[in-house]
């Protein structure tokens, strides 16, 4: 009877014993369930990100200060040949003039229809000739010695540059350059600049005989590298030349594309300044 009447009572305890037991139970079932969610989540992360081996860096612009450099050897260079007197114009209007001549020759060196050795010289003489500078293939001829010797020779690197690469080192990424710029001065630009022990190796498409975008000199470096394109990830700063080859060769790529330029695709990643890649990688 006092055993009935205790059960009774104990009753209703128990029920509540056992429904705080259950949420008990079910709530770390949940927990369970998030922590592994969040393992998943971040396994995968882990593995898209760790998929990159190899990094291939374009140079001018990208790591080396094309800009700054190139800026510092044209001050020199309309001193040391006196062009402000001779062209009878400002540094700026004469460095923007050499730009534009410039980058439509570029344009035409990569579309195989001019010679380096008259790229070299003609970029010079016609920027010459639109200041009135007739007859002056000598002149331009040292102009372009000038610039081709003494341009190497500065070692302004890329905001944050030099963080990346020795953060991207220290994790063990194996690092190449891929550029399209002339042999003769690549090396020695990678060289005095200090940045040579970094890379594993230079490609550049003197050497392998295509130029970026053709997806070839990227079909050739993944195979040097008995590597497939998906363990390889492309860094630069032109959208034409680095970033829509790499992709036609199945490459994922980074765009460093730090004035904000709007493209006709989106990237892999996009970054405004190199530090961001070490987000990435
Ligand atoms: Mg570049």
């Amino acid at each position: 009877m006092f055993s009935s009447n205790l059960q009774e009572l104990l009753q209703p305890l128990l029920k509540l014993k056992l429904n705080s037991l259950q949420k008990t139970i079910i709530k770390k079932k949940e927990s369970h369930e998030k922590y592994l969610h969040g393992s998943f989540l971040l396994l995968f992360f882990r593995f898209r990100i760790m998929k990159y081996k190899y990094i291939l860096f374009d140079l001018d612009r990208t790591l080396w200060d094309f800009q700054a450099n190139s800026f510092q050897t044209f001050k020199e260079m309309y001193e040391t040949f006196n062009l402000g007197k001779l062209c009878n114009t400002s540094f700026d209007e004469f460095y923007l003039q050499y730009k534009t001549i410039n980058a439509l020759l570029w344009d035409m060196y990569r579309q195989g229809t001019l010679l380096k050795e008259v790229l070299y010289v003609k970029r010079f003489s016609l920027t010459l000739e639109y200041f009135g500078v007739m007859d002056c293939s000598d002149l331009s001829r040292k102009l372009g010695d000038f610039y081709v010797l003494e341009g190497p020779k500065k070692t302004c690197l890329v905001d944050g540059a030099r963080e990346l690469l020795d953060y991207l080192m220290a994790k063990n990424y194996h690092m190449y350059i891929v550029s399209n710029g002339f042999k003769e001065v690549q090396n020695e630009k990678i060289k005095t600049s200090n940045i040579d022990y970094y890379f594993k190796k230079v490609y550049l498409s003197e050497n392998i005989g295509y130029q970026k975008p053709n997806r070839k000199i990227f079909d050739a470096i993944v195979s040097d590298l008995e590597a497939l394109s998906n363990e390889c990830l492309m860094i630069g700063d032109d959208f034409a030349v680095d970033i829509v080859g790499a992709k036609n060769a199945g490459i994922d790529q980074i765009y460093y594309n730090p004035e904000a330029i709007k493209q006709e695709f989106l990237p892999t990643f996009e970054v405004k300044n190199l530090r961001e890649i070490m987000n990435i990688l």
